[in-house]
């Protein structure tokens, strides 16, 4: 449990530092073509600025007409206004259309689009305009907004630190800033540009090594879980076989105890003197080697099984008359401690199957039925027979079986109860032998079961 456990931490621990280690390259990678396209639109972005000089205030004509028009119109009415909200709202006014106008009209994210195009670059992008001070001219010059950063009216010096420090990151480029100074009003603003294609570029760049990126780490979580999986697989394993050395050692001590009393007991003098009791004692070893040597056969049998696919000596035979045989002794057997009902037609189905092995499997289930139960065993069999299969269901009223015990209870040692391994004796076989039989008849079989409920076993095979 414990190194299960460790291998589980240890790989969980590997995957976390595999993910960051990728994380850290791909940010890496993602920082650098950022950084990339920053300068190389900053520097396209200075171009087209340079390119406008002189023709500069073309891209504002509309602008400057219009604000220019509008200020002179609010001129008169700002020095009118006395009550200092009713001044302050009328600011915000003033700025709310400026910066509209400016938005709105301004034909220079025109222009930087063509520039950029020609150029063979993107040319999608967001503008962005930030007033840095704004004017109304009149006989009292109003200061309608400043930024506190702001110096100088007469300044559209390129300042790239100022525009970095204003948006923090490489997202916005700024273009150049600006400065009219009309009759009506004086204005300094910075034009900024977002690259919207940005992410989608970077992506497009990386997705090589975001792809190759993810390929690895699933084929090392598949590797992983892979390992993982056969470790756990070769534990259950080895279990497994420890389970089922403690079960035959038990098994066989039981007839070996008896065997051993028993000729301790043929040792004793008053006993040699009563023929009846010698014969009873020889009986009793006799019936003990038997089951002895049925359990060494048993054993034995495994490795013979593991190593070549048994073969099948089949016959034709009526399925009906051989079901009623081995209900039969089995009834003789039981008669006291279960109670047998069956209900089964065949039809006088012949089916090829092979004798031995078939009444092998059949009462493999049926003691199974009987052992696995704390109550008097009930047991009902049933059978039929359709175009191509006979199917015979044994079930039981009997402790029943776990939905993950189903799953292993067809694994050769596999027992279910091994928690409480000298409750029900057992090897772990009895089922591993009937799928192996049935499925060598090319037949198949199942388990429905419900702890506390009981059991039923369907067996089906081809005719
Ligand atoms: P064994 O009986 O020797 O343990 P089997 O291969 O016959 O081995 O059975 C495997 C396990 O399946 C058993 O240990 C038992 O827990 C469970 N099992 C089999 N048949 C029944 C049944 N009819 N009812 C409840 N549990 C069963």
């Amino acid at each position: 449990m414990q190194k299960r456990n460790t291998v589980l931490i240890l790989g969980i621990l590997a995957f976390a530092i595999m993910i960051i280690a990728q994380v850290i390259i791909i940010r890496g990678g993602w920082k650098q073509i950022d950084e990339m396209l920053y300068l190389r639109y900053r520097s396209l972005s200075q171009d087209a600025n340079a390119s406008l000089r002189g023709s500069r205030s073309m891209v504002f004509d509309t602008v400057n007409y219009l604000l220019d028009y509008y200020a002179e119109s609010v001129v008169k009415e700002l020095s009118q206004i006395t009550d200092s909200q009713q001044l302050a709202n009328k600011k915000d006014e003033i700025f709310e259309y400026f910066s509209t106008v400016l938005n709105k009209e301004q034909d220079l994210s025109q222009y930087l689009s063509e520039y950029f195009k020609n150029q063979g670059a993107e040319d999608e992008f967001n503008h962005r305009i930030a007033i840095t001070n704004l004017e109304i001219l009149g006989a009292d010059t109003s200061v309608i907004y400043r930024d506190p950063s702001f110096r100088d009216r007469r300044s559209s010096r390129d300042f790239e630190g100022f525009a970095h420090s204003l948006t923090g990151s490489t997202s916005s480029i700024l273009v150049n800033r600006f400065w009219f100074d009309r009759n009506n009003y004086a204005l300094n603003f910075s034009y900024f540009i977002d690259l919207t294609f940005k992410r989608s570029t970077i992506f497009r760049e990386l997705s090589a090594s975001l792809g190759m990126s993810i390929f690895s780490i699933i084929i090392v979580v598949m590797i992983f879980l892979y390992t993982y999986r056969n470790l756990m697989e070769e534990k259950r394993l080895s279990n497994l076989k420890t389970d089922f050395i403690n079960n035959m050692t038990h098994e066989l001590k039981t007839p070996l105890a008896t065997i051993t009393v028993a000729g301790k007991t043929l040792e004793m003098e008053k006993i040699r003197t009563d023929e009846s009791k010698i014969i009873d004692t020889a009986k009793l070893i006799g019936k003990q080697s038997v089951h002895l040597n049925q359990l060494i056969n048993m054993i034995l049998e495994i490795s013979m099984w593991e190593r070549t696919e048994f073969e099948l000596d089949k016959k034709k035979v009526d399925i009906e008359e051989i079901m009623n045989d081995i209900v039969t002794s089995f009834r003789t057997g039981y008669r006291d401690c279960a109670s047998l009902t069956e209900k089964y037609t065949f039809n006088g189905v012949k089916a090829d199957v092979d004798l031995v092995y078939f009444t092998t499997l059949i009462n493999n289930l049926l003691s199974n039925a009987v052992k696995y139960s704390e109550k008097e065993p009930v047991i009902n069999i049933e059978g039929e027979a359709d175009n191509n299969n006979i199917s015979i269901k044994i079930s039981d009223n009997g402790i029943g079986i776990t939905k993950s015990d189903q799953k292993h209870v067809f694994d050769k040692f596999y027992r279910a109860t091994s928690g409480n391994i000298h409750k029900y004796k057992g090897l772990g076989l009895g089922l591993y032998y009937v799928k192996r039989i049935a499925t060598a008849h090319g037949g198949d079989v199942t388990v429905n079961s419900k702890p506390g409920k009981g059991s039923i076993f369907t067996v089906t095979i081809p005719y």
